[in-house]
């Protein structure tokens, strides 16, 4: 079955109305000379959004490690020896502090994630109290849970979630190298329970798991067929950790970052697309060109679940020599969806 076919099964997209993205045609996309397609990426991202406001999220681990899924690029997964220490779901409080300091130190959007398969029914009242509580404070909330069963995309939504995040991860055809706990089906199911709910959708992958050019372009035109697209697109570079399966995969040179970057902005025009795991390995030129590249988003903190991120200071650093600045109702510039 091909990747689109496969996309189109499912009950997301009904009645499509964003334009249709082969993989013939993203790879065609891939091909363009590389500053053409930078410079075309650029021109997109004008039309929809300001280049110079980057939307900042902060993220934090509320429920670490012992993951009984297989997923080969985390180290969170109880199957691999990484040196992760487990930590069961934190109390409210603790994330309450956490938030208000992602708060003042500029993050519209405070995403928790959990390292499970998926919640149970009886996690549910502490998720939602935590939701709830981050709400309160101002924030954007988003949570990764994992999947999802009936009914609980509107629990999440009662609560005052804002968005899920659920990664396709990579594409159909090279899901089964990856991850073998779960289908790419299982994770469209879960997408369309959480679009139903009314929740805004946050929904990227990974790139640099060994994939070749043409599964890439399968992953973005997956992403870029959801009807609606994500709202949220991010984009991660493959953080190679000792103990996971993925550790010796093959290093992606950074011009195909930057492509896939662009590529995400010119099929997905209107989504954030986010610069996600892997910064911290990117030299500041390298995310410069991401950001003429489309992107427009970043994880801002200095822990992304369990990997490193760069520092806050560095990030303002970095944004000043670059004369961006935090996305805020003020600076924000997006056409009505
Ligand atoms: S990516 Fe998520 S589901 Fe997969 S092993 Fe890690 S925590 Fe578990």
């Amino acid at each position: 079955m091909s990747t689109v076919q496969s996309v189109q099964l499912t009950e997301i997209t009904p009645h499509p109305s964003v334009e249709y993205w082969s993989v013939c045609k993203v790879e065609a996309l891939y091909e363009t000379p590389f500053l053409e397609l930078v410079y075309r990426a650029a021109q997109v991202h004008r039309e929809y959004f300001n280049p110079q406001a980057i939307q900042l999220s902060t993220l934090m681990s509320i429920k670490t490690g012992g993951c009984p899924e297989d997923c080969g690029y985390c180290p969170q997964s109880a199957r691999y020896q990484t040196g992760v220490q487990n930590q069961q779901l934190l109390d409210v409080d603790e994330i309450i502090a956490k938030a208000k300091i992602a708060k003042s130190r500029g993050a519209g959007r405070f995403c928790m994630g959990a390292a499970w398969r998926g919640p149970k029914p009886k996690d549910m009242g502490k998720v939602t109290q935590i939701i709830k509580a981050v709400k309160e404070l101002g924030l954007e909330t988003c949570g990764t849970f994992g999947l999802l069963q009936d009914g609980m995309a509107e629990e999440l939504k009662e609560a005052g979630l804002d968005y899920y995040n659920h990664n396709l991860d990579t594409a159909p055809e090279h899901y089964h190298e990856v991850i073998g706990t779960r289908r790419f089906d299982d994770r469209l199911s879960t997408l369309g329970k959480v679009r139903k709910a009314g929740l805004k959708v946050c929904c990227g992958g990974i790139v640099g798991m060994n994939e070749t050019r043409k599964e890439r372009a399968g992953l973005i035109a997956s992403l870029a067929n959801l009807d609606p697209q994500p709202e949220s697109v991010p984009i991660n570079q493959l953080v190679k950790v000792e103990g996971t399966p993925l550790v010796e995969a093959e290093d992606l040179d950074w011009t195909e970052f930057v492509r896939t970057i662009a590529v995400a902005r010119i099929t997905m025009p209107k989504s954030y697309v986010r610069l996600s795991a892997g910064r911290q390995g990117m030299t500041e030129e390298m995310q410069a060109m991401c950001f003429m590249a489309g992107a427009n988003s970043i994880f801002y903190g200095d822990k992304l679940l369990v990997t490193g991120n760069p520092e806050e200071d560095g990030d303002q650093l970095l944004m000043a020599k670059l004369d961006l600045e935090p996305e805020t109702e003020e600076n924000r510039k997006i056409l009505e969806r």
